[in-house]
């Protein structure tokens, strides 16, 4: 329930504002809140279930999302979106390895954001994920009785910089108002409460699995400070894996071939099923038909284990990799943080427990609720109710320009604390350059062409120097979100420019307000079709009644005069023809001013004619 407080001094209303934190996952989207009274973080459900599946069905009475699309998974795989989180972002060249994976048409929108085709409509990604967060914002506003507007949201610590802005953007587009974007990993160690004594310094290491993504952060937590020291991960590693390979072993098994889509579907939809139910069970069988096939589906917990065995060491390399990064020994994290539905299979976590040896593991909170829980807490400190926290994200990846040679020259480190701003110095390589182009990339790679192109601009308008003496000064300022903006300044004339990375890929805030305006627009264009066929109409009556007056009133047109209102009744059908509603318009304009003297002579004869025989007193 919304609180109101009422400020006794100046006799102010002010409403409390509902904190929310969303978890928007690859494979389950989750709200969660802080309870007012015990001041705690709890996920908002709906029929008593907080997982919303991220899954979009578009069905003939529009998009439906969550469980209920799940369901039309196997039946209608076309018109089913799932993982959109994969595709959030990223261009058509970013997405080969997953567009394999994914059952619907996702189609190249001019090399920047891919878009997704279902039936005759295309979705970018960012509009698809708004439809998701909407769902949340409904669900929320429902159970809390109250309106949802400010959130924070989380992503994985490897996203990158468009990624973020299109999650910021799919925010926006769903009516939120996105206090900040933070990393899936901080929020999972503040839903442990880690940190949050300000006495206590602690090392942590954040291992989440989930369906489609795998991130390992190294944090450390100094005088109620979150800082990260190091991320690592792989996005095409989750739970998503495991269904497949086990999807991979039956089809092999049982000589399943020639599977048509639907097949697969269901094969993968009864793999999740089997994986799921050897948490507790140590064999899973199961009846299905699959063309025109009678299989008795069996998994073992061994054949799981052994499916899984290269998997485990996969997220087991990323965690060497992210404890050298943080530059610190294994011995040194006190504690690991399990997130991700995938941490609830046995083995996963044996394998950690058996990694991280010297650490404690926490795994009392549920996994799949974690980071909505620890978003919730962020929305809480946003929103001033804890004063003593401060967090620090990092940026997961370099960021710099291409210098001559087309070498990557980085500004801000991979790693770096955000929010940061950097500067350094450059300058001309030609006599007397006048424009000096700056791209800007993100990647580790030596050459700038094997890293990321964020975006480019042109600083124009260099006074003519010689080579080597314009002082160009280069700002990379990265907000606490991990989204850039860069500036270029020639500090001997002042020539600046300041250009915001996220126009490559991201939605631009014009771009937004076109979206939102959509279906406003769209009842624009009915609204025109409608006065179209209004002047239409109106324009035959008048060519109508023109016609008839002059049969009425031959005597009063000569042949020029009946010449000219044919050529202006002309004007008038050539606009009809053109559907031009302003030109209709406008031509009977012409036509009554034309004819307007002849009816009124007409109508003086008329009078006359009425008056004839009377007499006037
Ligand atoms: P994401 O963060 O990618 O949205 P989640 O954290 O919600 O993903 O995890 C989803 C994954 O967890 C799915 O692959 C799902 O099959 C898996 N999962 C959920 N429950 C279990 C379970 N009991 N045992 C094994 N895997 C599970
Ligand atoms: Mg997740």
């Amino acid at each position: 329930m919304a609180k109101i407080s009422i400020n006794l001094t100046s006799g102010t209303v002010s409403k409390s504002i509902a904190v929310i934190g969303i978890d928007l996952g690859t494979t389950n989207s989750l709200i969660a809140t802080i309870n007012r009274e015990n001041k705690s973080p709890y996920c908002i459900t709906k029929e008593k279930e907080s997982i919303v599946p991220s899954a979009i069905y578009f069905g003939e009475n529009g998009p439906i999302i969550g469980s209920e699309a799940i369901a039309k998974l196997v039946a209608e795989p076309e018109n089913t979106i799932y993982s959109i989180k994969r595709l959030l972002g990223k261009s058509y060249t970013d997405i080969q390895d997953a567009k394999q994976q994914l059952n619907y048409e996702i189609i190249d929108d001019e090399d920047k954001l891919v878009k997704v085709k279902i039936g005759t409509k295309y979705y970018s990604p960012i509009e698809l994920s708004s439809l998701i967060l909407k769902e949340l914002k409904s669900i929320a506003e429902t159970q809390l009785q109250e309106e949802v507007s400010k959130v924070v949201i989380t992503v994985p610590a490897y996203f990158n910089d468009s990624q973020r802005q299109a999650t910021r953007d799919a925010g926006k587009l769903a009516g939120l108002d996105v206090l900040r974007i933070i990393n899936e990993p901080t929020a999972a160690s503040l839903a442990y409460g880690i940190g949050l004594d300000p006495t206590e310094s602690r090392t942590v290491a954040v291992f989440d699995l989930g369906g489609g993504t795998f991130d390992i952060s190294i944090l450390e937590i100094h005088n109620g400070v979150f800082e990260v020291l190091s991320t690592n991960g792989d996005t095409f590693l989750g739970g998503d894996d495991i269904d497949r390979a086990i999807v991979n072993l039956w089809t092999t098994e049982y000589k399943l071939s020639n599977l048509n889509t639907s097949d697969k579907q269901l094969l993968r939809v009864t793999a999740e099923k089997a994986k799921k139910s050897l948490t507790t069970l140590q064999v899973y069988s199961h009846k299905l038909t699959i063309g025109t096939k009678e299989v008795s589906l069996n998994l073992t917990i061994e054949q799981l284990n052994k499916l899984l065995k290269p998997l485990i060491g996969r997220t087991m390399q990323c965690c060497s990799r992210a404890i050298s990064d943080a530059e610190i020994e294994l011995s040194a994290i006190d504690e690991v943080v399990l997130v991700g539905g995938s941490t609830k299979t046995k083995a996963i976590k044996d394998a950690v427990k058996n990694y991280f040896v010297h650490s404690a593991v926490n795994d009392t909170l549920n996994p799949d609720e974690v980071v909505a829980l620890g978003a919730a807490i962020e929305a809480d400190i946003l929103a001033g109710n804890r004063t003593d926290m401060l967090l620090l994200d990092v940026t997961p990846l370099s960021l710099g320009i291409e210098t001559v040679g087309g070498l990557m020259d980085v500004l801000i480190p991979r790693n770096s604390k955000v929010p940061t701003t950097l500067k350094k110095e450059y300058t001309t390589s030609v006599d007397g350059q006048i424009n000096l182009r700056v791209s800007v990339y993100q990647g580790e790679r030596e050459l700038s062409a094997d890293n990321r192109k964020l975006g480019e601009f042109i600083l124009q308008n260099i006074p003519a120097m010689p080579a080597g003496l314009p002082k160009i000064e280069m700002t990379f300022m990265l907000n606490a979100d991990g989204i850039l903006q860069v500036s270029a300044e020639e500090k001997r004339s002042g020539t600046k420019q300041v250009v915001d990375m996220k126009s490559q890929y991201g939605l631009t805030d014009l771009e937004i307000k076109t979206m939102l305006k959509e279906s406003i627009d769209h009842a624009q264009e009915d609204m025109d079709k409608r006065s179209l066929a209004e002047a239409k109409t109106e324009a035959d009556q008048l060519v109508y009644a023109t016609d008839k007056f002059i049969r009425d009133n031959a005597d009063l047109f000569t042949a020029e005069n009946i010449e000219k209102i044919n050529y202006l009744k002309n004007e008038i059908v050539l606009s009809i023809d053109a559907k031009d509603k302003d030109g209709i318009v406008s031509a009977m304009d012409s036509l009554n001013n034309y004819s307007r003297p002849f009816a009124e002579i007409a109508m003086d004869k008329n009078i006359a004619k009425a008056l004839q025989g009377k007499k006037i007193e």
